[in-house]
């Protein structure tokens, strides 16, 4: 999400007459989009500022901006204005769109600029994306969260839900179509609510059967999905629409019933099984990823077993894992029982073996089988080779020409490792 909003954000900057520079040392401007999910990228932005700042130094005309949902937390605010006063520019998460006026500002007032906004309205339209090139596109079909799960920020930076009007998303999706889109993913934090603050009626099973009808468009995903709000009715209209992948990201944090309760994640161990069986029943060779996050307060070594367990019992295809830590303001800050650093980086090490081990598994199972992908591009690591897609959102590298980016391809995957296939061309179009 936060890369989709760079996107916005270098859309508006060329708007203005901005180009992309290859080096920071060559450019005019900086925007840092931040984030605060989690406390290693808050950290990584001061480190990043204070080398800013010796870039400053040589270069005073520079203009250094910084947004994103860090900005949006009165603390950080705070600390920018007394300890980095060369930051000339702090915006937040709902006034994105402004940012091309606050450049003005700056260029006239000389003066550090800090606008944060509490909420937004109305969603903003029309606004200039500059997408990264390639086969698939983001599209948000959704903002903020209205869930308050214990541990999460997200709540208190982006505000409540607010859906996007079914007609404004159709039309995004169709201009990206005529570009030469072949896939879009649909953002939200949680896009099992799309539509419930809207009047239509509208809900995300509604939309993705209506966007499903946009001629040319190949592929549709979607993230993030929350266990609770996954009706039957979404499972159905998912296993009947061809142009929706067989990948669910479905994040369940934690294992055990006690944890899930403080998290207030608003179901069960029991429930998510079985949801997932529903799931696995109904979209046939469906590939399941998730979050799951250790140390959770109050997580006691039996907690963490269940976590195992649940691990062990989905055989998730890959998952992302996360140490808990303290975000200011939520309630999870303030439980005692903080579980100690030790322990979180014995049980992250644990799960992350255990993880790999299943992820690695499963990748096996998919050498003899034949995928349709569709081609992105050179693979990251090897420029001899081509890199696909496959529909469960799995990699395959495989030998290929440059001239097949954005082309469906069949592939036969002869082999893999943990983080990849690897395959052979058997059909082309
Ligand atoms: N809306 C998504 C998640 C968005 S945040 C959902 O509900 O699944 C992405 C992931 O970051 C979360 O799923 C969670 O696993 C992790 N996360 C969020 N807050 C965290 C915290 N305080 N400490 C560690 N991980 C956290
Ligand atoms: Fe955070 Fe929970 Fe909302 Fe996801 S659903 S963004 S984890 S509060």
């Amino acid at each position: 999400m936060n890369e989709h909003d760079s996107e916005l954000i270098a859309g508006m900057l060329e708007n203005k007459g901005y180009l992309s520079a290859e080096d920071q040392n060559d450019a005019d401007i900086i925007v840092l989009n931040t984030c605060c999910v989690r406390e290693t990228a808050e950290n990584k932005v001061f480190g990043l500022l204070g080398r800013l700042g010796q870039l400053k130094k040589q270069k005073p005309h520079l203009i250094i901006a910084m947004g994103g949902c860090m900005s949006q937390q009165e603390h950080i605010g705070l600390k920018i204005k007394q300890r980095f006063k060369y930051v000339d520019i702090l915006f937040g998460t709902h006034n994105i769109h402004v940012l091309p006026e606050l450049i003005d500002r700056i260029e006239s007032q000389k003066k550090q600029i800090i606008d944060i906004w509490s909420e937004q309205k109305d969603i903003k339209e029309g606004l200039s994306v500059k997408r990264f090139q390639g086969v698939r596109a983001w599209v948000s079909i959704m903002f903020g969260c209205n869930n308050f799960c214990t541990y999460c920020i997200v709540p208190y930076v982006r505000g409540r839900e607010k859906s996007r009007q079914p007609e404004d998303i159709i039309s995004e999706i169709e201009e990206l179509v005529s570009q030469g889109y072949q896939e879009v993913t649909l953002l939200g934090q949680n896009v099992n609510s799309y539509g419930k603050d809207l009047m239509s009626g509208i809900d995300f099973a509604d939309l993705l059967v209506m966007i499903s009808d946009i001629k040319d468009l190949n592929r549709i995903r979607y993230m993030t999905s929350h266990p609770k709000d996954f009706s039957d009715k979404l499972i159905i209209t998912i296993s009947h629409l061809s142009k929706v992948c067989e990948h669910i990201h479905l994040p369940v944090q934690a294992g055990s019933n006690n944890i899930l309760k403080r998290m207030n994640r608003g179901y069960t161990r029991e429930y998510y099984l079985e949801l997932v069986e529903k799931i696995r029943l109904a979209i046939p060779g469906v590939s399941l990823t998730t979050d799951i996050m250790v140390g959770f307060p109050g997580e006691s070594d039996a907690d963490f077993e269940d976590t195992i367990e649940l691990i062990k019992n989905v055989e998730f295809d890959s998952a992302f894992t996360f140490i808990y830590n303290k975000r200011r303001g939520t309630p999870a800050a303030g439980m005692e029982e903080q579980v100690s650093d030790e322990k979180k980086v014995a049980r992250i090490e644990e799960l992350i073996a255990m993880q790999n081990k299943i992820s690695l598994c499963k990748n096996k199972m998919e050498v003899g089988k034949t995928q349709s992908c569709i081609v992105e591009g050179p693979s990251k690591t090897n420029a001899d080779l081509m890199s696909a897609r496959t529909r469960t959102n799995k990699i395959v590298v495989f030998r290929g020409k440059r001239d097949m980016v954005g082309k469906p391809v069949q592939l036969h995957i002869t082999g893999c490792s943990l983080t990849h296939l690897e395959g052979e061309v058997i059909l082309a179009e």
